[in-house]
């Protein structure tokens, strides 16, 4: 997973009350969480940490560009990022994995916040994700325009699939 030391947040050095991390992640970061949606990107978190006792609420502030596949062309596109999100963490016995709710084991005290932020971008990233109109890929669009209408004219039989179809089929899986 991460090995991105600055995100690696030591709890036990935290005081009581308010602190808060920045962090600008760029490439690297999408890199070393070797995220499997999101291959770049650029993005300011700011995390907000109020510590009571042994308790942590962490909220999560994320803006910026994550750079992802087009849905309809495949093509790389920038998506803006606006993520807001709130986590528990407790120091205690490992296991009790909640949602909300992260448990560190107190002698090490490390939370590595890298998939966490990872995960925030990616659910904040909409489920269909397409280019502004007529921003899209003119060669692609063109190579869908074709199958689309050779499937309409396709009813009598197995035709030899396109192999750019073929192609983009394998990219789209
Ligand atoms: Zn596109």
């Amino acid at each position: 997973m991460s090995s991105i030391e600055s995100l690696k947040i030591d709890l036990k050095d935290l005081k009581e009350g308010e602190s808060l991390l920045e962090f600008d992640l760029d490439d690297g970061f999408f890199e070393a969480v070797d995220a499997p949606d999101i291959r770049k990107g650029n993005l300011h978190t700011v995390i907000s940490i109020h510590r009571t006792d042994d308790t942590f609420q962490l909220d999560f502030h994320i803006t910026g560009v994550a750079i992802v596949q087009c849905n309809l062309c495949l093509d790389e596109m920038e998506q803006p990022v606006e993520a807001e999100n709130r986590l528990w963490v407790k120091f205690g016995e490992e296991g009790s994995e909640d949602d909300d709710l992260v448990t560190v084991d107190e002698d090490e005290g490390i939370l590595d916040v890298a998939w966490l932020i990872y995960e925030f971008v990616n659910l904040s990233i909409p489920i269909r994700h397409v280019h502004a109109p007529g921003k899209c890929n003119p060669a692609m669009m063109k190579v869908l325009e074709e199958h689309s209408a050779s499937r309409r004219g396709e009813e009598e039989g197995e035709k030899p699939v396109d192999p750019r179809w073929a192609t983009l089929a394998k990219l789209k899986d």
